[in-house]
């Protein structure tokens, strides 16, 4: 399938290229027109792209749908902000677990904090609690959106507003964001009084599971709280690019 095909809508197509040039809501308008319901956002609660994304597809379709993989060590606050969206949106978000019992087995082998011990314990522990439960979601969907901005860190200076997902199926994914600061998103936030994770105003740029997210200082790397007893060269979880490259979603 050509990324031409990927955005054609019945009478007319348009180029991937041409989807460059959009604003994001005209490529969640276009991707929402072609694929809902069998497009959902994957939003991590624990950071304010995913939230502005929300915000933006409710906006134009009060049915979109958004997921959530809950692996099991996420910060209350997390808990929190989906029940807020639940109350503010009305939205019943699809939270997704890992399979109790390779989560059982892992920790019986491996103990409960075994990321610590080794980056490949690590890997293992993300790939049980969010690698499988992510692709076994995706089967039912025939495309997926993102948060991913380019200047997010240097494995994303190149995403593509939309792209294949090969490592995950071959999915369309849309990357309305790409293009957007930091900034930019958190005017939005304030403008449209978007529900944002609260350990964001205690220094944590993004929210992953608690044990392996921490608050960053004043000038760090937004990504140095994650997962910060390993050097940055590792620090991905392979959602988004292929395992094998060690590609992150910021989950
Ligand atoms: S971030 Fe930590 S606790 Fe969460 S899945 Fe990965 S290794 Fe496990």
């Amino acid at each position: 399938m050509s990324l031409k095909q990927i955005v054609e809508d019945n009478s007319k197509s348009i180029e991937a290229a041409d989807l460059e040039a959009k604003s994001a809501t005209e490529i969640l308008t276009i991707a929402i027109k072609k694929y809902h319901p069998r497009l959902a956002l994957s939003a991590s609660f624990g950071a304010p792209e995913g939230m502005v994304l929300l915000d933006l597809m409710h906006a134009i379709e009060p049915e979109a749908r958004v997921f959530l993989l809950d692996t099991g060590r996420l910060h209350s606050a997390t808990h929190d902000l989906v029940d807020r969206v639940r109350d503010r949106y009305g939205k019943a978000v699809e939270v997704v677990f890992p399979r109790a019992a390779e989560v059982e087995h892992m920790v019986r082998e491996q103990g409960m904090n075994l990321f610590y011990s080794s980056v490949e314990s690590r890997k293992h522990c993300c790939r049980i609690r969010k690698i499988e439960p992510l692709r076994r979601y995706l089967t039912e969907l025939d495309a997926y959106v993102s948060g991913l901005r380019r200047d997010q860190n240097l494995n994303r200076h190149a995403t593509a507003k939309v792209e294949l997902d090969v490592g995950n199926g071959g999915l369309v994914k849309f990357n309305p964001l790409a293009d957007w600061t930091h900034d930019r998103v958190m005017d939005y936030v304030g403008e449209h009084r978007v529900p944002i994770n609260s350990l964001h105003a205690e220094g944590y740029p993004s929210v992953g599971c608690e044990p392996c997210s921490r608050a960053v200082q004043p000038g760090e790397d937004s990504r140095a709280g994650r997962w910060w007893w390993e050097n940055d060269a590792v620090k991905e979880c392979g959602l988004h690019l292929s395992e094998e490259q060690d590609g992150g979603l910021g989950i």
